[in-house]
């Protein structure tokens, strides 16, 4: 073997050696760190089609870790999901986002819906609905300002114990959307069965919407057949002028992405929203 080939390889294995380590720590003090209020939620704004008029938000999770800095999700969430940790994490997100959607309701915001993101794990209790009930119940929202935002690869595991939940808080009168549509394997079985209200277009079909007729052609027949289904549609991703007046075009009915907010912590969506987030 040369030098060059050794001490590459070496160099590969530090750097393997510290993205395990990285791992391992956040494994072990996810729960420690949701003990100490360490996760909080970020949120960004959902206009409507128009781009005009702040219908709501999405609560993103976040996390200050002591000696990693701030962690984003896709970090720590695949951890939460492989160890268990993803159930009271999804709690901890679910009590913050109805916390503060009620606040901005009272503040003279009053038709803000939030959406939260729902790990099939958080599916298999078979609580789950009922934990969901009572915390709008506490906090004091009908069930029609949260939407559970669930995931194509995560729904793919085809359990009853999943839909059974799904049910439930359909029952209840929660909204209820297919997150990155068109990315998992099968999108189209998920639509049939499950009484969903909202599919949300992954932002990989977004991204190059100008340019790429390809996706193009898939984002106009997403929209209608979500139309012929009578599902509302939001867009994620869009962060160009022209990919919004496409997707106005197109009849997409809500948006989302950096052209209209980036995730923002609590404070400065409060700021957001005092600086003229039209309602
Ligand atoms: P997601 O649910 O698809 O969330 C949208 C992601 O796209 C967010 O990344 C957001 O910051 C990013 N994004 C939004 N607009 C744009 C844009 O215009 N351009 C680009 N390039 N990106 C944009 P984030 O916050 O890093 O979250 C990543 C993923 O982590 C989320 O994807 C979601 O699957 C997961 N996640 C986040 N919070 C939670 C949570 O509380 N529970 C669960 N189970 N998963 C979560
Ligand atoms: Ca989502
Ligand atoms: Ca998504
Ligand atoms: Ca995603």
């Amino acid at each position: 073997k040369s030098i060059a080939g050794e001490s590459g390889f070496k160099f590969y294995a530090e750097e393997m050696n510290q993205a395990v380590r990285e791992q391992m720590q956040i494994e072990s003090s996810i729960l420690r760190g949701l003990r100490a209020g360490e996760f909080f939620a970020c949120y960004q704004p959902l206009f409507s089609q128009d781009g005009k008029k702040l219908v709501g938000m999405e609560a993103l999770a976040r996390w200050q870790h002591p000696t990693l800095g701030l962690v984003g999700p896709d970090k720590f969430i695949p951890v939460a999901e492989a160890n268990g940790a993803i159930v009271q994490l999804g709690d901890r997100m679910l009590e913050l986002a109805l916390q503060n959607c009620k606040q901005w309701r009272e503040q003279g915001y009053p038709h803000l819906t939030v959406a939260v993101n729902v790990s099939t794990r958080q599916l298999k209790d078979r609580q789950f609905a009922e934990r969901v009930a009572r915390q709008l119940q506490m906090v004091g929202l009908p069930p029609d300002a949260l939407c559970c935002e669930l995931t194509e690869s995560l729904l793919m595991e085809h359990s009853n114990e999943n839909t059974e939940q799904i049910f439930r808080l359909k029952e209840l009168g929660v909204k209820l959307a297919i997150d990155d549509f068109g990315t998992g394997y099968s999108s189209l079985t998920y639509l049939k069965h499950l009484p969903v209200d909202r599919i949300k277009i992954d932002r990989s079909f977004v991204n190059e919407l100008d340019s790429n007729p390809d996706d193009r052609a898939i984002v106009v027949a997403i929209i209608a057949m979500a139309r012929s289904l009578h599902l509302k549609v939001t867009a994620e991703g869009v962060e160009t002028p022209s990919q919004h007046q496409l997707l106005q075009e197109l009849g997409c009915d809500t948006m989302q992405g950096y052209y209209f907010g980036k995730p923002m912590q609590r404070e400065a969506f409060e700021l957001f929203l005092l600086n003229g987030a039209q309602l």
